[in-house]
Protein backbone atom coordinates (compact mmCIF):
# COMPACT_ATOMS: atom_id res chain seq x y z
CA UNK A 1 0.00 0.00 0.00
CA UNK A 2 2.59 2.29 0.92
CA UNK A 3 4.50 1.51 -2.28
CA UNK A 4 1.73 1.93 -4.40
CA UNK A 5 1.40 5.90 -2.20
CA UNK A 6 4.80 6.76 -2.91
CA UNK A 7 5.14 5.75 -6.87
CA UNK A 8 1.83 8.29 -7.13
CA UNK A 9 3.39 11.12 -5.44
CA UNK A 10 7.14 10.50 -8.33
CA UNK A 11 4.14 10.31 -11.21
CA UNK A 12 2.55 13.87 -10.11
CA UNK A 13 6.13 15.70 -9.80
CA UNK A 14 6.83 13.89 -13.32
CA UNK A 15 3.92 15.47 -14.84
CA UNK A 16 3.84 18.91 -13.17
CA UNK A 17 7.76 19.73 -13.97
CA UNK A 18 7.13 22.59 -16.33
CA UNK A 19 9.57 22.10 -19.15
CA UNK A 20 8.41 25.71 -21.03
CA UNK A 21 10.72 28.43 -21.08
CA UNK A 22 8.88 31.85 -21.91
CA UNK A 23 10.68 34.27 -23.89
CA UNK A 24 11.16 38.06 -24.22
CA UNK A 25 12.43 40.07 -26.96
CA UNK A 26 13.39 39.37 -30.07
CA UNK A 27 16.92 37.18 -31.68
CA UNK A 28 18.23 39.94 -34.01
CA UNK A 29 21.10 41.90 -34.84
CA UNK A 30 21.24 44.63 -31.81
CA UNK A 31 18.87 42.40 -30.01
CA UNK A 32 18.03 40.96 -26.23
CA UNK A 33 16.50 38.05 -24.87
CA UNK A 34 15.30 37.27 -21.53
CA UNK A 35 14.12 33.88 -20.65
CA UNK A 36 12.14 32.47 -18.00
CA UNK A 37 10.73 28.94 -16.73
CA UNK A 38 11.12 26.74 -14.08
CA UNK A 39 13.20 23.72 -12.75
CA UNK A 40 16.05 25.20 -14.84
CA UNK A 41 19.55 23.94 -13.84
CA UNK A 42 21.53 25.89 -16.52
CA UNK A 43 21.53 27.85 -20.21
CA UNK A 44 24.11 27.65 -22.21
CA UNK A 45 24.20 29.62 -25.65
CA UNK A 46 26.81 27.93 -27.83
CA UNK A 47 29.62 27.84 -25.65
CA UNK A 48 28.72 30.42 -23.09
CA UNK A 49 26.96 29.37 -19.71
CA UNK A 50 24.40 32.16 -19.13
CA UNK A 51 23.99 33.76 -15.54
CA UNK A 52 20.36 32.91 -13.80
CA UNK A 53 19.10 34.31 -10.78
CA UNK A 54 17.11 33.11 -8.13
CA UNK A 55 14.09 33.97 -10.39
CA UNK A 56 15.18 31.76 -12.89
CA UNK A 57 15.94 34.58 -15.12
CA UNK A 58 18.61 34.39 -17.43
CA UNK A 59 19.24 37.56 -20.61
CA UNK A 60 21.55 37.01 -24.06
CA UNK A 61 22.07 39.52 -26.30
CA UNK A 62 23.46 39.91 -30.23
CA UNK A 63 26.40 42.17 -31.38
CA UNK A 64 24.99 44.81 -33.80
CA UNK A 65 26.80 42.91 -36.53
CA UNK A 66 25.83 39.63 -35.53
CA UNK A 67 25.04 36.71 -37.69
CA UNK A 68 24.33 32.90 -38.04
CA UNK A 69 23.47 30.33 -36.33
CA UNK A 70 23.25 30.33 -32.39
CA UNK A 71 22.32 27.82 -30.10
CA UNK A 72 20.39 27.53 -26.84
CA UNK A 73 20.29 24.78 -24.76
CA UNK A 74 18.68 24.53 -21.79
CA UNK A 75 18.89 22.34 -18.68
CA UNK A 76 16.29 20.84 -16.57
CA UNK A 77 15.75 19.85 -12.88
CA UNK A 78 14.81 16.14 -14.55
CA UNK A 79 18.11 16.15 -16.67
CA UNK A 80 15.79 16.93 -19.78
CA UNK A 81 17.38 19.43 -22.52
CA UNK A 82 15.56 21.93 -24.30
CA UNK A 83 17.21 23.14 -27.51
CA UNK A 84 16.79 26.69 -29.08
CA UNK A 85 18.01 27.96 -32.67
CA UNK A 86 18.48 31.15 -33.88
CA UNK A 87 19.78 32.11 -37.07
CA UNK A 88 20.63 35.38 -37.23
CA UNK A 89 20.72 37.98 -40.90
CA UNK A 90 23.34 40.18 -40.86
CA UNK A 91 22.18 44.00 -40.69
CA UNK A 92 23.17 46.37 -43.11
CA UNK A 93 23.34 49.78 -41.54
CA UNK A 94 22.77 53.54 -43.10
CA UNK A 95 25.35 55.65 -43.07
CA UNK A 96 25.28 58.99 -40.95
CA UNK A 97 27.54 62.05 -41.85
CA UNK A 98 28.65 64.52 -39.42
CA UNK A 99 31.01 68.04 -39.35
CA UNK A 100 32.89 68.26 -35.57
CA UNK A 101 35.37 70.16 -34.46
CA UNK A 102 39.02 68.75 -35.50
CA UNK A 103 40.10 67.65 -32.29
CA UNK A 104 37.10 65.23 -31.83
CA UNK A 105 38.20 63.38 -34.87
CA UNK A 106 41.77 63.36 -34.79
CA UNK A 107 42.61 64.67 -30.91
CA UNK A 108 46.03 66.24 -30.48
CA UNK A 109 48.71 64.74 -29.23
CA UNK A 110 48.41 66.70 -25.79
CA UNK A 111 45.67 64.95 -25.30
CA UNK A 112 46.37 61.41 -25.85
CA UNK A 113 47.25 60.92 -21.98
CA UNK A 114 43.73 61.86 -21.02
CA UNK A 115 41.92 59.96 -23.28
CA UNK A 116 44.28 57.02 -21.92
CA UNK A 117 43.45 57.46 -18.61
CA UNK A 118 40.08 58.11 -19.05
CA UNK A 119 39.50 54.88 -20.90
CA UNK A 120 41.57 53.02 -18.20
CA UNK A 121 39.25 54.45 -15.89
CA UNK A 122 36.04 53.36 -17.66
CA UNK A 123 37.51 49.81 -18.27
CA UNK A 124 37.93 49.44 -14.14
CA UNK A 125 34.25 50.21 -14.37
CA UNK A 126 33.34 47.61 -16.98
CA UNK A 127 35.20 45.33 -14.66
CA UNK A 128 32.61 45.06 -12.05
CA UNK A 129 30.13 44.61 -14.82
CA UNK A 130 28.63 40.52 -14.77
CA UNK A 131 29.38 39.84 -11.55
CA UNK A 132 25.81 40.14 -10.29
CA UNK A 133 23.32 37.50 -11.44
CA UNK A 134 20.56 39.02 -9.94
CA UNK A 135 18.02 40.21 -13.03
CA UNK A 136 17.52 43.92 -12.02
CA UNK A 137 16.21 44.44 -15.59
CA UNK A 138 12.73 42.28 -14.83
CA UNK A 139 11.44 45.76 -13.91
CA UNK A 140 11.23 46.07 -17.49
CA UNK A 141 12.54 49.29 -19.41
CA UNK A 142 11.22 52.96 -19.87
CA UNK A 143 12.57 55.52 -21.70
CA UNK A 144 14.60 57.52 -20.30
CA UNK A 145 13.40 60.80 -21.16
CA UNK A 146 10.03 62.10 -20.75
CA UNK A 147 9.19 63.53 -24.26
CA UNK A 148 10.62 61.25 -26.82
CA UNK A 149 12.15 62.54 -29.82
CA UNK A 150 14.73 60.69 -31.36
CA UNK A 151 17.79 62.22 -33.58
CA UNK A 152 19.91 59.34 -34.70
CA UNK A 153 19.52 55.34 -34.79
CA UNK A 154 21.39 52.80 -33.30
CA UNK A 155 24.56 51.36 -35.52
CA UNK A 156 24.50 53.80 -37.99
CA UNK A 157 27.89 53.71 -39.78
CA UNK A 158 29.37 57.11 -39.47
CA UNK A 159 31.37 59.35 -41.33
CA UNK A 160 33.16 62.46 -39.44
CA UNK A 161 34.19 65.47 -41.54
CA UNK A 162 34.29 63.26 -44.63
CA UNK A 163 36.32 60.07 -43.54
CA UNK A 164 34.64 56.56 -42.13
CA UNK A 165 35.14 56.62 -38.15
CA UNK A 166 33.34 54.84 -35.59
CA UNK A 167 29.82 53.16 -35.18
CA UNK A 168 27.19 55.33 -33.47
CA UNK A 169 27.06 52.47 -30.73
CA UNK A 170 23.54 54.28 -29.32
CA UNK A 171 20.04 56.34 -29.58
CA UNK A 172 20.05 59.91 -29.64
CA UNK A 173 17.31 61.54 -27.87
CA UNK A 174 17.08 65.23 -28.57
CA UNK A 175 16.20 67.34 -25.72
CA UNK A 176 16.74 70.72 -23.79
CA UNK A 177 19.73 71.36 -21.31
CA UNK A 178 18.77 71.12 -18.13
CA UNK A 179 15.80 68.25 -19.19
CA UNK A 180 15.42 65.15 -16.73
CA UNK A 181 17.61 62.17 -17.57
CA UNK A 182 15.96 58.82 -16.16
CA UNK A 183 16.98 55.19 -15.34
CA UNK A 184 15.45 52.84 -18.19
CA UNK A 185 15.48 50.04 -15.14
CA UNK A 186 17.02 49.40 -11.98
CA UNK A 187 20.47 49.12 -11.71
CA UNK A 188 24.01 50.04 -9.56
CA UNK A 189 25.89 52.92 -10.46
CA UNK A 190 29.23 51.67 -11.84
CA UNK A 191 30.79 55.03 -12.99
CA UNK A 192 29.65 58.88 -12.50
CA UNK A 193 32.13 59.86 -14.54
CA UNK A 194 33.16 63.86 -14.84
CA UNK A 195 33.80 65.62 -18.12
CA UNK A 196 35.43 62.98 -20.05
CA UNK A 197 36.65 64.03 -23.50
CA UNK A 198 34.14 62.16 -25.67
CA UNK A 199 31.96 61.09 -22.74
CA UNK A 200 31.65 64.65 -21.23
CA UNK A 201 29.97 63.90 -17.63
CA UNK A 202 27.88 60.57 -17.87
CA UNK A 203 26.72 57.76 -15.49
CA UNK A 204 26.98 53.88 -16.40
CA UNK A 205 24.56 51.27 -14.93
CA UNK A 206 24.70 48.09 -13.73
CA UNK A 207 21.42 46.16 -14.74
CA UNK A 208 22.77 42.52 -14.26
CA UNK A 209 23.89 39.62 -15.58
CA UNK A 210 25.97 41.89 -18.07
CA UNK A 211 23.53 43.90 -18.95
CA UNK A 212 24.65 48.38 -18.90
CA UNK A 213 23.47 51.27 -19.87
CA UNK A 214 25.36 54.30 -19.97
CA UNK A 215 24.11 57.66 -20.20
CA UNK A 216 26.30 60.68 -21.99
CA UNK A 217 26.86 64.40 -22.72
CA UNK A 218 24.95 65.15 -18.90
CA UNK A 219 25.31 69.13 -17.84
CA UNK A 220 24.56 67.42 -14.52
CA UNK A 221 25.33 64.28 -12.77
CA UNK A 222 22.65 63.47 -9.97
CA UNK A 223 23.69 59.92 -9.54
CA UNK A 224 26.81 58.45 -7.27
CA UNK A 225 29.39 55.73 -7.64
CA UNK A 226 28.30 52.34 -6.34
CA UNK A 227 24.45 53.93 -5.89
CA UNK A 228 21.64 51.16 -6.43
CA UNK A 229 19.16 53.14 -8.69
CA UNK A 230 15.73 52.69 -9.15
CA UNK A 231 13.83 52.06 -12.87
CA UNK A 232 12.15 55.84 -13.60
CA UNK A 233 14.57 58.26 -11.16
CA UNK A 234 16.66 60.85 -12.18
CA UNK A 235 20.38 60.30 -12.54
CA UNK A 236 21.55 63.46 -14.56
CA UNK A 237 20.34 66.15 -16.62
CA UNK A 238 20.79 66.94 -20.54
CA UNK A 239 23.74 68.60 -21.89
CA UNK A 240 26.30 68.77 -24.66
CA UNK A 241 29.47 68.07 -22.42
CA UNK A 242 31.89 65.87 -24.46
CA UNK A 243 31.88 65.14 -28.27
CA UNK A 244 28.40 66.65 -28.75
CA UNK A 245 26.86 68.64 -31.46
CA UNK A 246 24.18 70.12 -29.37
CA UNK A 247 22.18 69.08 -26.17
CA UNK A 248 20.76 65.74 -26.37
CA UNK A 249 21.19 62.18 -24.33
CA UNK A 250 23.40 59.43 -25.96
CA UNK A 251 21.94 56.27 -24.63
CA UNK A 252 24.38 53.01 -25.06
CA UNK A 253 23.53 49.10 -24.15
CA UNK A 254 25.75 46.86 -23.57
CA UNK A 255 25.05 42.93 -23.04
CA UNK A 256 28.86 42.82 -22.29
CA UNK A 257 30.65 43.91 -24.98
CA UNK A 258 28.02 43.30 -27.50
CA UNK A 259 26.36 46.39 -28.73
CA UNK A 260 22.88 46.11 -28.16
CA UNK A 261 20.30 48.68 -30.18
CA UNK A 262 18.44 50.34 -27.21
CA UNK A 263 15.09 50.52 -28.72
CA UNK A 264 14.72 46.62 -28.96
CA UNK A 265 14.64 46.91 -24.80
CA UNK A 266 12.08 49.15 -25.01
CA UNK A 267 10.07 46.82 -27.30
CA UNK A 268 9.60 44.49 -24.66
CA UNK A 269 6.93 43.92 -22.65
CA UNK A 270 6.52 41.29 -19.91
ZN1 LIG B 1 24.89 59.24 -29.86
Amino acid sequence: MRTIFLLFIINISILTTAQEIKFFGEAKPGGLVIGTGENIISAVLNNTKLQIDKNEVFLFGFDRDASGKYLLKVIFKNKKIQTYEYIIEKKDYEEQHLRLAKKYVTPPKKLRNRIQHEALLMKSARIKVGKVKDAFFMEGFVYPVDSVDIRSTFGLQRILNGKPSNVHNGLDFGGSEGDSIRAITDGIVRIAGKNFFYNGNFVLLDHGQGLTSVYLHMSKIIAKDNQKIKKGEVIGLIGETGRATGPHLHLGVQWYKKRIDPMSLFEIKF
